[in-house]
């Protein structure tokens, strides 16, 4: 599973060098490629494919020069690979860019009927589609805030987004607030998906609330918050993809995720030696499952932090050799052992069942494996990259029928009650646990 995106947005001094550092804060959100628009005379971007220290060497950066600046880090779900953002497009007589986090489901219908009025799509992605729906009723409405209430009740699906255009930078979380978006001030005025990235500048930092629109230029800022009561934050955000430092609508992702360990020990004891996790991603639920169960945490898989992206000859035994390459387990700590190996989540099983034969090969005795969030079993329309319920190793069999596929001697989830008390929050979005899609996104 990959989040898609990571935006950022700033009215500052030197903002675009400051969009390079905090893009680097939110490189675990998008690897494939990454830009920065700045407002200088117009639109000016620099933008490439590849992690944001390649594509900004050899003094990239210092050719941007303005206090305006918005930028992204992407993982594609749709369009192609190379439609880097921000993207920039037109319409009405105008030029905007886009740094767009989520996906939109009305993305193919509300296009075509832009289409039918004369508008020509310049790319592929449907953040393009966010530009041109807020340009189309700025023309109408002569107002900002009308233009994105506008958007508001045109676009469904996630979007967290910032744009660009005359001078201004316009940030907006959807209704429903999907993905996270946070807004920091100080010496200048900051946007990014993450607050951990905004901390960097600043220290008075607060979420985004959903449906908040910003609207930033050189004579300040101004936003509006329409009354929207609905909310669906991604709770993927809590198992996995937001940074450990990071607290997204008032809960920390770090202890969200020992509570969930918490949950899980209560939920399914287990009968080990030693608690080990998959690193990075089952780390702080597996102290918490050592805190509640009294069994103590060990570190028994050590990651390769520098092989980076790797090419990998396709075949089984490269295949292996790339899981080794990750991971290698500590046999003095694994040896005779009963195991208890936590982590966040199993998507398609073939990682963890490698992991499984692996620790068994370094002489673990029994691996128990516990998993800190329930099963997936639906796919994402909201900007997560989920593969197809056929490749969900969950999607249609039982528990016991994944146990038996990784090798495990005993697996469990936790459970959907479980994850819901270890976040804190009744207004999740659970779909892709649940099949339950919030209506929000699909009313169209
Ligand atoms: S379906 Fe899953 S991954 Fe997608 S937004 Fe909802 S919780 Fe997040």
């Amino acid at each position: 599973m990959r989040e898609k995106c990571g935006v950022f947005a700033a009215v500052a001094e030197n903002a675009p060098r400051k969009a390079y550092y905090a893009l680097l804060a939110l490189q675990h959100r998008g690897q494939e490629s990454a830009g920065i628009s700045v407002w200088k005379h117009g639109i000016r971007t620099v933008a490439g494919r590849g992690l944001v220290s390649e594509v900004f060497r050899d003094g990239a950066i210092a050719k941007l020069k303005s206090r305006v600046a918005i930028a992204h880090v992407r993982y594609s779900t749709s369009g192609s690979l190379n439609e880097t953002q921000p993207l920039k497009t037109g319409c009405c007589g105008k030029s905007i860019a886009v740094a767009h986090n989520g996906t939109l489901t009305n993305f193919l219908p509300l296009r075509r009927h832009y289409e039918r009025l004369g508008v020509k799509f310049r790319h592929s992605v449907d953040s393009e589609l966010l530009g041109v729906s807020f340009l189309w009723h700025l023309r109408e409405t002569g107002d900002e805030f009308e233009a994105m209430r506008a958007v508001f009740e045109e676009v469904r699906g996630a979007y967290s987004a910032a744009f660009l255009f005359d001078g201004k930078v316009l940030v907006a979380r959807d209704p429903v607030g999907f993905r996270p978006l946070s807004y920091g001030t100080g010496d200048g005025h900051y946007f990014a998906s993450e607050d951990s990235a905004l901390r960097l500048f600043v220290d008075d930092v607060r979420d985004v609330r959903p449906g908040e629109v910003f609207l930033l230029s050189e004579d300040g800022v101004e936003s509006k918050v329409p009354a929207t009561e609905e909310r669906h934050g991604c709770v993927f955000e809590y198992i996995y993809f937001a940074r450990p430092d990071s607290t997204i609508d008032g809960v920390n992702v770090y202890s969200a995720r020992v509570r969930m360990g918490e949950e899980l020990a209560r939920e399914s004891p287990a009968d080990g030696d030693i608690i080990i996790a998959v690193p990075d991603s089952g780390r702080a639920a597996a102290l918490g499952f050592s805190r509640v169960s009294g069994i103590s945490y060990s570190e028994g898989l050590i990651k390769n932090r520098y092989i980076g992206r790797t090419f990998i000859t396709p075949g089984q035994f490269y295949r292996e050799l790339k899981v080794k390459l990750k991971l290698s387990p500590v046999r003095e700590v694994i040896e005779g052992k009963s195991v208890v190996l936590v982590d966040d989540s199993i998507v398609r099983g073939t990682t963890m069942k490698r992991i499984v034969a692996m620790l068994r090969k370094a002489g673990a005795r029994e691996v128990h494996v516990r998993i800190a969030s329930p099963p997936i079993r639906h796919p994402c329309y909201m900007g997560v990259d989920i593969p197809t319920r056929h490749e969900l190793i969950a999607a249609f069999g039982s528990v016991e029928k994944v146990r038996k596929a990784i090798g495990a001697d005993s697996l469990a989830y936790l459970s959907v009650e479980g994850l819901k008390r270890a976040v804190g929050r009744k207004d999740l979005c659970l779909a892709c646990l649940t099949g339950e899609y919030p209506e929000w996104a699909f009313r169209f």
